[in-house]
């Protein structure tokens, strides 16, 4: 869209904000906080993913909650919607503004707001929180933190995400299976509602915003503010790989990794993943493994039963002067475990670069024009009970020996999920996480892999697996009513009373928007 007409536009939606809020000139702040330039509407309209576009009025840099809040009253009045765009890394166009409507993005990551923009994060020892404004990004919060010694619990794989952005979803890695999703470790919300209403939630007030908030894909309000808990921070990691051939023995041991009786092991983070061809030995989940280890890991493969591979991962997390006993520890746990002798891949390192390890990969796929290629992600919640016929269905079926990127698998305890918050999970005490993701390099990779992603839901659907779509993507409302099942209900009246006027972020495509 040209820049004069979303000018236009703009003007329109700026002179019902006079009429709404009863201003006779436009507040300076909101006027200079509001851009039209080319390169920052472009760079709004798509995401990560790069599967979808959707061209905003104009971005919004704002400086503090009540900066939001009067957009959000103008958007109510006026007319057009508002998303919220974290760091953008939705692979769908969840954070956009819904292709072909009119809305405004705000950029929550930015640091353009009036007065420098938004506050920084603020630790209380005491307490052992810390408060972070919702388009922070987890790398951030964990810089923050660790100046006082201190960090969060649960994290996700990649730290260059927003808070307000994994809140929406739940925000899952290794640590979930002990400490839930980011979800469940949240003391406090600041949220602008979809009516523009600045209301500070909790367990204890507003409790019905803050559960409908948290998990909610941004459906009903817009977290400025969270109050995230934490504990004091290791200072160093032990990682450990092991490889399977027979996934019925590979899922023994994570289940066992993740139950009651494992936990007294103390292990601090549990994954996985599928290795279907030798090509993903070197991606970029997998740059963990020495050079010289590829050339054994492909002659298992050969031997492995249908050609496919599953590698465990787990942590201990300790403090220096614990150095001596860790390797004790880990040699007493490997016994219990029943992977392939001799498939022990070990390393150390600081706390930090553990969990920033996967930005390392980010940039060396940078720097070979890999990274911001189109993302046909899939991630699922598969049940505990069907995670043996999803394998032999789609890892020994479906996926065949192409899979053009990582595939995860680990699983979680339900009962760490907060069955008030917003999002949905299969119904059993233990699902796993199973994410595809992959990296199109040209538009037949791209067809191939979405034909791939169909088929792969279809599989679902037909062998009844109750898989539920994690960061889930659909197009139609009642594709949204199968995924919520019974909780569709709850959603909705929650979106009549937070965003009456389905203006918050229409690019997850489940309210319609009615200017
Ligand atoms: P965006 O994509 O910008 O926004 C996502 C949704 O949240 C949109 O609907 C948006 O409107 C809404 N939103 C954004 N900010 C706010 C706010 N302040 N208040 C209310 N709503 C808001 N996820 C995991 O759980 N675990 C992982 O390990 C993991 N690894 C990843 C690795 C990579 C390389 C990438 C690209 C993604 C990964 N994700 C992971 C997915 C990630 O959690 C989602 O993309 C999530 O949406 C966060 O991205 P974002 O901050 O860029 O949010």
């Amino acid at each position: 869209m040209k820049m004069a007409v979303r000018l236009v536009l703009l003007t329109f939606a700026i002179c019902r904000l006079i009429v709404t809020v009863g201003f006779t000139v436009v507040p300076t702040e909101l006027q200079s906080q509001l851009s039209v330039d080319n390169s920052e509407v472009e760079a709004a309209s798509v995401d990560f993913g790069m599967l979808d576009k959707g061209e905003p009025l104009a971005v919004m840099h704002p400086g503090s909650a009540d900066d939001i809040a009067q957009l959000v009253r103008a958007a109510y009045e006026g007319g057009f919607s508002v998303s919220a765009r974290g760091h953008g890394h939705s692979i769908n166009g969840q954070g956009l503004i819904k292709r072909g409507t009119k809305g405004v993005v705000i950029d929550m990551g930015s640091k353009k707001g009036v007065g420098g923009g938004p506050p920084a994060p603020s630790v209380c020892e005491k307490g052992m929180y810390v408060d972070v404004w919702g388009g922070e990004l987890w790398i951030n919060v964990l810089k923050a933190t660790l100046q006082y010694g201190l960090a969060p619990m649960s994290w996700t794989d990649y730290l260059y995400l927003s808070v307000g952005g994994t809140l929406s979803n739940a925000g899952i890695s290794g640590q979930a299976f002990h400490h839930g999703p980011q979800i469940s470790n949240v003391h406090q919300l600041d949220v602008v509602t979809g009516k523009g209403e600045v209301l500070t939630c909790s367990e204890e007030s507003n409790s019905e915003l803050f559960h409908a908030v948290l998990g909610g894909l941004g459906q009903f309000g817009i977290i400025t503010r969270a109050r995230i808990a934490l504990e004091p921070a290791p200072q160093r990691v032990r990682w450990i790989r092991v490889l399977y051939s027979n996934f019925a023995k590979f899922t023994k041991d994570q289940e066992y990794l993740i139950s009651v009786e494992g936990n007294k092991e103390r292990l601090d983070y549990i994954e996985g993943f599928v290795i279907v061809d030798e090509g993903l030995i070197n991606n970029w989940r997998s740059s963990f493994f020495s050079p010289s280890n590829p050339v054994k890991i492909s002659s298992l493969n050969k031997n492995a039963d249908g050609g496919v591979l599953y590698c465990l991962e787990f942590t201990k997390n300790y403090h220096q002067h614990q150095a001596d006993s860790i390797d004790q520890e880990i040699e007493a746990l490997l016994i219990k475990l029943d992977f392939i002798p001799a498939s022990v891949f070990t390393t150390d390192l600081p706390y930090v670069d553990f969990l920033d390890r996967v930005h390392k990969a980010e940039l060396k796929l940078r720097s070979k024009g890999l990274w911001e290629v189109p993302h046909p992600w899939l991630n699922l919640f598969v049940p505990k009970s069907r995670i043996v016929d999803f394998d032999k269905g789609v890892f020994k079926g479906i996926l065949g020996n192409k899979t053009s990127g990582p595939i995860l698998i680990y699983p979680m305890n339900k009962d760490k999920w907060d069955q008030r918050n917003s999002v949905v999970t299969p119904e059993e005490d233990v699902f796993y996480l199973v994410a595809f993701l992959r990296s199109a390099l040209d538009d037949e990779a791209l067809e191939y892999l979405n034909d791939q992603n169909r088929r792969i839901l279809e599989f679902c659907n037909d062998a009844e697996i109750n898989a539920k779509q994690y960061l889930p993507h659909y197009t139609t409302q009642q594709e949204w009513m199968d995924h919520f099942g019974d909780r569709w209900d709850q959603f909705y009246s929650r979106k009549m009373q937070f965003d009456p006027r389905r203006i918050l972020a229409t690019g997850q495509r489940i309210f319609e928007f009615h200017p």
